[in-house]
């Protein structure tokens, strides 16, 4: 098996400007004064958008911070208005979370929303491989996940990020990496090493080669 990769100049990944950063936040109309969680999905039942919502909201009793849900609305995806429409009436007009509609090849603007978290979730309840994992852990964020798909190949547990396995236990995490800044950004760099190591374009080269390699070793002829 071949696992995806990022690439890590693309502008869903390179690095960014402080300033580009905040002329994101601003133009979506949120505040850095208080710690952003954030899930980038696209809005779909799978990715478990009103789950992230409570799980905010648990975390919200004890901790003051805020969470941004952003996604596009695939034309092609009929059932994502009507899980957007769910979200917004889960949100309930609260002011700490930002439902934000990215329009399609806004890549620049994802990294921005990504940089500018404290923490990154993908609380998935079935995903393929969760490229937005490997951003996040690429941009050192510390991740709180669902242990389904390809994350956990991702997410070391208590290493490289945090898995969970409900609502609660998404809550329990995010706290935790609230109240303690230190160990949230050990995980992040642990992450950002995994990536490096494992899942950059650069590891895709390598793996066609020894593909090729194998085939020209079993003499098998290749027609390029
Ligand atoms: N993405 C995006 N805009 C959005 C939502 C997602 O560009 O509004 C990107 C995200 O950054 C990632 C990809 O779409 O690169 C989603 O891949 P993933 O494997 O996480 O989930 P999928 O949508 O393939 O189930």
């Amino acid at each position: 098996m071949i696992a995806p990769s990022i690439d890590p100049l693309s502008n869903k990944n390179k690095g960014l400007s402080q300033r580009y950063i905040e002329e994101v936040l601003q133009k979506y109309g949120i505040n850095h004064d208080k710690p952003i969680i954030t899930q980038i999905s696209r809005f779909d039942y799978l990715k478990d958008p009103v789950g992230v919502i409570e799980a905010l909201l648990q975390v919200k009793k004890y901790n003051d911070c805020q969470l941004i849900l952003a996604g596009g609305t695939a034309t092609d995806d009929p059932e994502s208005g009507q899980v957007l429409e769910e979200v917004r009436n889960k949100a309930n007009g609260h002011p700490d979370i930002h439902i934000l509609t990215i329009p399609p090849g806004s890549d620049l603007e994802i990294n921005a929303l990504q940089r500018a978290s404290n923490i990154i979730v993908q609380k998935s309840l079935k995903e393929g491989f969760g490229l937005t994992v490997s951003e996040a852990l690429w941009k050192a964020k510390p991740v709180v996940a669902s242990a389904v798909g390809g994350i956990p190949l991702q997410i070391s547990h208590k290493y490289s990020g945090l898995l969970c396995h409900s609502i609660e236990g998404a809550a329990f995490s995010i706290k935790q990496l609230l109240n303690s800044p230190e160990y949230a950004q050990k995980l992040g760099e642990n992450g950002r090493e995994h990536i490096r190591q494992n899942f950059l374009l650069t590891r895709h080269l390598r793996d066609y080669m020894l593909v090729f390699l194998s085939l020209y070793n079993s003499n098998d002829i290749v027609y390029l």
